[in-house]
């Protein structure tokens, strides 16, 4: 059974993904009625007893997405038992906030959620239908995890005219894995302050995961040389090639020693791609990819046949080679783009479960750029390196 893209009735919640081609602008988002809240509370109660059971003593993390609830898992370990909300199938802008996220929400110490507005639409339902003020913005276990994050494209004045659903900057900036040692950082101390006892192995799994991820991202070898705290400082001040191409070892600039994912993006370096939603920010800044154009004018406002048209123009152009969409969104615009101009299309998720591949956060990196760089180095070696 689907249910209708806005749920009306109790008995309209369902277990299935929303259907895709639905998807409707941003003020879906901000639309929640007392009566909707009435319904989703009256949900909750008959809810109740499905509700899973706690383990024992562990601390109870609600992660309001996937790859927060991989990060979390990663310092949690066996302290913690976490539930997810959203799939990494479902689009995080829009997520039906089913009545059984309430009692979940109930028995949680902790809510993870990724801030600037990107869960407006359902996270508030159901923290409210908690009624649990430890959860509310404030409250000791609401923990966003955007503290600390260099938010880009803050627009200069606060707006959701004609649907934008980036209000405070763009929300997607778990797209950069160096943004998740913040993150990372930032639920171990929200652990430690829900568990003390447990401080210790949490601070140890949070120097694990940040090793692992400077391993993943640079590379090994190059991490063992440098230090990944300092290649981590050098990337994020924009800076890292000129320190690759002047430290010397044993006769080789560093960067021949360059591994992991940056390594491995070298070869897609420059190359120009069109996203369909603008979340590829943070991630092209990374990697160095130029995201020239989206199928979406603005976050959240499907394209209309005009900027339809504008797009088949510059993808005549000849030198973008893929359009990067996710699982989630309508893919009319995309095949008609695809048809038109013979670009490739590249379903890519952005969340952990987005794929049957991407099963945690640095699986989901391993997936995804290797399939970027198949895709922009497979036809047309034009000016890569
Ligand atoms: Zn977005």
């Amino acid at each position: 059974m689907r249910h209708t893209q806005r749920p009306r009735t109790p008995t309209s919640y369902t277990t299935m993904p929303r259907p895709q081609a639905t998807r409707v602008p941003g003020r879906r988002a901000l639309c929640w009625s007392a009566a909707v809240l009435t319904l989703l509370l009256a949900g909750a109660a008959a809810a109740e007893p499905v509700a899973a059971a706690a383990g024992p003593g562990k601390v109870q993390v609600v992660a309001a997405l996937p790859n927060l609830g991989s990060i979390a898992g990663a310092i949690g370990g066996d302290r913690i038992e976490v539930t997810t909300i959203a799939t990494g199938t479902q689009d995080a802008h829009f997520v039906d906030p089913k009545p059984s996220y309430i009692v979940k929400l109930r028995k949680a110490d902790l809510l993870l959620i990724n801030g600037l507005d990107l869960e407006i639409g359902w996270i508030p339902p159901l923290t409210q239908g908690a009624r649990s003020a430890r959860l509310l913005p404030g409250g000791a276990g609401y923990v966003d995890c955007s503290s600390g994050i260099a938010v880009v494209e803050i627009p200069s004045t606060l707006s959701r005219t004609e649907g934008d659903v980036h209000p405070y900057g763009n929300p997607h900036y778990l797209t950069d894995p160096l943004n998740a040692v913040t993150v990372a950082a930032t639920i171990a101390e929200a652990l430690k302050r829900a568990d003390p006892s447990g401080a210790a192995f949490y601070d140890d799994n949070r120097r694990a995961f940040e090793r692992r991820l400077y391993e993943s991202l640079f590379g090994k070898e190059v991490v063992d040389l440098a230090g990944g705290a300092k290649l981590a400082r050098e990337a994020q001040a924009g800076t890292l090639d000129a320190f690759l191409d002047g430290t010397t070892v044993a006769g080789a600039p560093l960067r021949a020693r360059l591994g992991g994912w940056l390594g491995a993006m070298q070869a897609a370096r420059g190359k120009p791609v069109v996203t369909y939603h603008k979340d590829y920010s943070y991630f092209a800044a990374r990697f160095g990819i130029r995201v020239v154009d989206y199928v979406e004018p603005k976050p959240g406002i499907q394209p209309s046949a005009k900027h339809l048209g504008e797009l088949v123009e510059r993808l005549k152009q000849g030198d973008v080679k893929a359009i990067l969409t996710r699982p989630y969104v309508e893919h009319r615009s995309t095949d008609s783009l695809a048809e038109r101009t013979g670009v490739s299309i590249v379903t890519l998720p952005i969340e952990v479960g987005g794929a049957p591949e991407a099963t945690d956060y640095f699986k989901l990196f391993d997936m995804v750029t290797g399939r970027i760089v198949q895709a922009l180095t497979a036809a047309g070696r034009t000016s890569g390196g």
